[in-house]
């Protein structure tokens, strides 16, 4: 199916739609959800949806749409929810996102589409994020067929990592008619999808849903290949026959805070904690008996304000703890989680101890955390993010009594790939460096981009950078030309 576009069915004017209330999302109370790993947004019905689409103003020029990294066509898709054409709406999208029902639901959309639609500027904006998982469910539950891929081109592209800028690209290469190799480090797909985002926000059969299609379309995968050990990218391109490669692979190393006391049990980098829960069933307990200390009843604290942090407490509260704070160093205007995710933490009971850093974990006589001491902070001079500087306040140290502690303040590159493969260019961080929106890499025939590339940042700019790269594979394979790159091993 490959619909073009739609002309408007919506016969109320400007006035009315912008009279029309936004339909919120229908949820798990927090009093029941905070007892199971469930999803807590439920979805939109038939009829909810209609009524959100309703309200689009199908504008001119669509900053929506300019504002989406990967260029979902919003104004196209939300008419042909509003005619009743649900199965031409998950089409549209496919044109440019090969995860509609993982990106409805994740990808922070005050910050992209929503964030810029006209209705903002005056009332809530269209639910495009709840609109777009709507029909991505909807095409799913009716089990419809994706689109058809263009004929083989005999070409043979490796990708490494499998997290959404690795899927994104796959996606876009194999309908290309390219023959599409993933491999993946750990035993499932999906990256940051599958080992880092709770089920209750992402369900992983959602995530296996959308690799199911793509492996419909003819994407293979491979998991448990650490590549830059069992083989090593000029192995994959001169040895086993790949035209091109890109590199996927994420910035998932921990990063730890680096003040006395983290060596205690009981503390955990957001990494270890989430992927014992969400890779090795933590969640299912007791059908999967994964050692994780056991919270119930602890008093559990994260430090970082990031979606990492909100997830690792939001999953401790679930698994039992009675009290669960998130300790952030700024003020909440600064936190980069999603405004969803904090309300929805808020109504679960997680308290927030903005504008307080800990500078100590304790030990409780045997090992074990006992607390932290921290200090209360003040906002001062902008620094190189652009947010107000914290800087402590003298005098003002407490202690909060914990049992468990979880570090989200952020991740690095893991740099393997990057010291296995000779001229590949990185930063001093060691991030892969790339020609721009080219995604090349120093070494010929290399793409890279997502995480590796940006640093920790959002499923939505990986996606982008794995269409972009696959723009370019797409044109290097058909043109055989490596322009000269102004990257430089
Ligand atoms: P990843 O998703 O990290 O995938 C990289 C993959 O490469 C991994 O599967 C890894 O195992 C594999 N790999 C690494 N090294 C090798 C190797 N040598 N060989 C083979 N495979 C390898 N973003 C949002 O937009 N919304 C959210 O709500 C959100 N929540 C988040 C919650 C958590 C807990 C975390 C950690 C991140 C969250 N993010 C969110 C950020 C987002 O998930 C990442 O920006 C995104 O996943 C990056 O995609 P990627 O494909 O670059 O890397």
């Amino acid at each position: 199916m490959s619909p073009t576009k739609e002309t408007s069915t919506n016969p109320f004017t400007l006035k009315e739609r912008m009279k029309f209330p936004h339909q919120p999302m229908p949820e798990q109370a927090a009093e029941l959800r905070i007892q199971n790993f469930g999803e807590v947004n439920l979805g939109y019905t038939e009829e909810l949806a209609r009524q959100e689409a309703l309200r689009c103003l199908e504008c001119a020029k669509c900053t929506c749409v300019e504002q989406c990294p990967v260029g979902v066509d919003v104004k196209e898709f939300v008419k042909l929810i509003v005619a009743g054409k649900l199965l031409e709406a998950a089409a549209k999208i496919r044109e440019n996102n090969v995860l509609p029902a993982i990106t409805g639901r994740v990808c922070p959309q005050e910050n992209h589409c929503e964030g810029a639609c006209l209705l903002h500027k005056k009332v809530d904006p269209l639910g495009i994020g709840y609109l777009e998982r709507f029909v991505a469910d909807y095409q799913q539950c009716v089990g419809a067929r994706v689109a058809q891929k263009a004929p083989a081109t005999g070409k043979k592209v490796a990708i490494v990592g499998s997290g959404p800028a690795g899927l994104s690209a796959a996606g876009d290469l194999v309908q290309k008619g390219h023959k599409v190799h993933v491999f993946e480090a750990l035993h499932e797909i999906g990256g940051v999808l599958v080992y880092g985002i709770p089920e209750f926000r992402l369900p992983k059969q959602v995530v296996r849903e959308q690799i199911d299609k793509m492996r419909d379309m003819g994407v293979q995968f491979e998991t448990d290949v650490v590549v830059g050990k069992t083989v090593t990218i000029d192995e994959l391109l001169e040895e086993e026959g790949y035209d091109a490669l890109f590199i996927a692979t994420g910035a998932g190393l921990p990063v730890f805070l680096g003040i006395p006391g983290e060596h205690l049990n009981g503390v955990y980098s957001a990494n270890e904690f989430l992927t014992r829960i969400n890779l090795m069933h933590a969640y299912e307990f007791p059908l999967y008996d994964e050692p994780i200390v056991d919270l119930r009843g602890k008093h559990v604290a994260v430090v970082g304000g990031g979606n990492t942090a909100l997830d690792a407490i939001r999953s401790a509260r679930r698994l039992g703890a009675d009290k669960a704070y998130v300790i952030y160093r700024r003020s909440e205007k600064e936190m980069p989680a999603r405004i969803e995710e904090v309300k929805h933490a808020r109504q679960e009971g997680i308290e927030f101890r903005i504008l307080t850093n800990p500078i100590k974990f304790l030990d409780d006589g045997r090992g074990w955390l006992g607390g932290t001491q921290c200090v209360q902070m003040e906002l001062g001079e902008l620094d190189d993010s652009g947010r107000r500087r914290p800087v402590p306040i003298a005098g003002s140290e407490f202690e909060i009594p914990l049992q468990a502690v979880v570090i989200a303040t952020g991740t690095s590159a893991n740099p393997l790939i990057q010291s296995t493969t000779p001229g590949l260019k990185t930063s001093k961080g060691g991030y892969i460096e790339v020609d721009g929106e080219s995604q090349r890499t120093s070494c010929k025939s290399v793409f890279a981009g997502g995480d590796i590339v940006t640093g920790g940042a959002t499923v939505i700019l990986a996606m982008g950078a794995g269409r972009r790269a696959a723009k370019s594979i797409h044109e290097y394979l058909t043109t055989g030309e490596w322009a000269e790159n102004p990257i430089k091993s």
